[in-house]
């Protein structure tokens, strides 16, 4: 009986232990990147930032701790808010590779805020909020999706390509198999939107990705240019 009891015990705190460790911690990240032609060319539409147009290029949407149970965390710290000055020499590498496309125009600074306080407040206790954003803009010239896509004769001029396409182009240009979210366009067509590729708990090295999320695209997608 007094074995039992104290099994109990080890297994509850063991238990106890194991909730503490999933609520502070995630398994790793999925690198979001959009296309701006397909963020315009949509009922919502979009506002230039007050910089002007960007490049006709993928840009960051975000970078997001998951679970691999396909689940996330997010506004994890209420007390870290997003404070620009931490992030002041990166922010002109910023505005040209996460700008933001949302109306009216901004200069970004909402977009990394909402940013930093939904999903890297998740991942504090490995990257720091300049270290953060420093790791998403390595990211992004780790792997050149448009130029990868281009290579594979896969352009922004409002054709349709198959998606099975884009997805083998990027395998073969980054070793890693993307995830493709579509968006649809004023006539309901459905277009290359956003690509995700995972991210190990660093930040720094591309894995392959334990879940995707959940979505449809059609097998034939729009990549409209800008
Ligand atoms: P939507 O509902 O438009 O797909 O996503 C809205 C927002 O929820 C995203 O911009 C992102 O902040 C968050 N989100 C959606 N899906 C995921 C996901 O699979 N993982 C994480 N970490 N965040 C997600
Ligand atoms: P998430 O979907 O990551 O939660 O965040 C998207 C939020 O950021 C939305 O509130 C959206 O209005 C805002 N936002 C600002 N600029 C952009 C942009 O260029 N792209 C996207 N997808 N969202 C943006």
């Amino acid at each position: 009986m007094k074995h039992n009891l104290s099994f109990l015990i080890k297994v509850l705190a063991l238990q106890c232990l194991a909730v503490l460790c999933a609520s502070q911690g995630f398994d790793f990240f999925y690198f979001v990147q959009q296309w701006p032609g397909s963020y315009c060319d949509s009922k919502q539409g979009c506002c230039y930032p007050r910089t002007g147009k960007p490049a006709s290029d993928f840009s960051i949407h975000g970078l997001w701790p998951n679970y691999n149970d396909g689940s996330y965390p997010s506004n994890c710290d209420p007390e870290a808010q997003f404070n620009p000055s931490q992030i002041s020499d990166l922010t002109s590498r910023m505005q040209k590779d996460w700008p933001s496309l949302s109306c009216p125009s901004s200069d970004g600074l909402s977009f990394w805020s909402h940013e930093w306080e939904k999903h890297g407040t998740c991942s504090e206790s490995i990257l720091d909020q300049h270290d953060y954003f420093a790791s998403a803009l390595l990211l992004k010239r780790q792997s050149n999706l448009l130029q990868i896509l281009k290579n594979a004769g896969i352009q922004p001029n409002g054709q349709y390509y198959s998606l099975d396409g884009i997805k083998a182009a990027i395998r073969g240009g980054i070793g890693y198999t993307p995830y493709i979210e579509c968006n649809v366009d004023p006539s309901g067509n459905s277009q290359l939107y956003q690509i995700y590729v995972c991210v190990d708990t660093s930040g720094s090295n591309l894995i392959e990705c334990p879940v995707l999320p959940r979505g449809k695209c059609g097998s034939r997608i729009e990549f409209p240019s800008f």
